[in-house]
């Protein structure tokens, strides 16, 4: 779903993967928000959109919507100013450390192997792969998976909330035997006392990690309490302007910040985070972005690399390629 914001002749592009609804409700409520607005005002425009929705039920949709739009604005505004999205945030970094993610539960083992022993081809030293679609099958798989990527690299397991806690408890265990660092959503992501259980009973070396599907600062508040590191989606969190709320909120709790998805939209705020630990570098995001969007930021030396110059977040949106798939 993406969004453009014109001032002048200036162009900014945000956007957020997301139901056709989003794009709805934008044109229902958001545009108002924003229309005739001074493009600077981000804050104040941001907290507009934030009220308007208040009937509608802030976290999910709405907070999507919102994202794309005040990742718009973020990026009029780097534009205006002819400087890179990143530089005004106040990054002082450009290269950012990144693990890849995929390892799809789809996969066959082979696929598996291949496809984890190519991230470390490329030079990532962290990977991340799916579990908990089949249990029975996971030890095997993780067990795959290490032997494919050697054992220099750091190994990350995703559960996508599909283990009750018990059986999540028992896994960490299991998957300890194999090295693996980060166990993410081995419960549902709303079950917050199983998460603290887990948390609390999980062996010392493997860190728990959620937030990717947190709206609100309120929603990251209650997690940040029964996690190790911290996850958020710039697409999902209601854009940079919710990031740097969660990005706070880390601070002030000495929690480390780990980004969800959508590599080349978040890779700006990413870099001024104070609290970044890693990016997500997601297989298939990475492919769509680079379907969709000419300037996406590539990886070197196992970190995805900003253009120090490029104005704005760099993207240039490939409407003919994107045509086909519009609705
Ligand atoms: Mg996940």
């Amino acid at each position: 779903m993406v969004v453009e914001l014109h001032c002048g002749k200036t162009c900014g592009l945000g956007y957020t993967y997301a139901d056709v609804a989003t794009a709805k409700l934008i044109e229902t409520k958001l545009l108002d928000c924003v229309r005739e607005a001074p493009a600077a005002g981000i804050g104040a425009l941001w907290a507009r959109m934030v009220c308007t929705v208040r009937n509608l039920g802030r976290p999910g949709i709405a907070s999507m919507a919102i994202a794309a739009v005040d990742n718009a604005l973020w990026d009029l505004n780097a534009r205006l100013m002819e400087r890179p999205l990143h530089s005004v945030l106040g990054a002082t970094r450009s290269s950012i450390p990144i693990y890849g993610s995929g390892g799809f539960t789809s996969y066959t083992k082979r696929e598996l192997e291949s496809h984890m022993a190519r991230w470390v081809h490329d030079g990532l030293t962290r990977v991340k792969m799916k579990v908990g679609r089949d249990p029975a099958a996971d030890v095997d798989r993780v067990r795959a998976a290490r032997s494919a990527i050697g054992s220099h690299t750091e190994l990350f397991v995703d559960a996508n909330g599909a283990y009750n806690v018990k059986e999540a408890l028992e896994f960490a265990h299991l998957f300890l035997d194999f090295g693996v660092r980060w166990f993410e959503e081995p419960v549902y992501h709303r079950d917050v006392r199983g998460l603290r259980f887990i948390r609390e009973h999980a062996p010392a070396s493997i860190e728990i990690s959620a937030g990717e599907y947190g709206y609100d600062p309120f929603d990251f508040e209650r997690l940040i309490e029964v996690v190790d590191v911290l996850q958020a989606d710039v697409t999902r969190c209601e854009g940079i302007t919710g990031f740097l709320l969660v990005d706070g909120l880390c601070a002030a709790t000495n929690v480390p910040l780990s980004t969800h998805c959508a590599p080349a939209i978040t890779a700006p705020a990413a870099a001024a985070s104070q609290m970044l630990r890693h990016m997500e570098y997601f297989f298939d995001h990475v492919r769509i972005e680079g379907m969709l969007f000419d300037g996406v930021p590539q990886v070197r030396n196992g970190a995805l690399q900003l253009d120090p110059a490029c104005p704005g977040n760099g993207l240039t949106f490939k409407r003919k390629d994107a045509q086909r798939f519009a609705i």
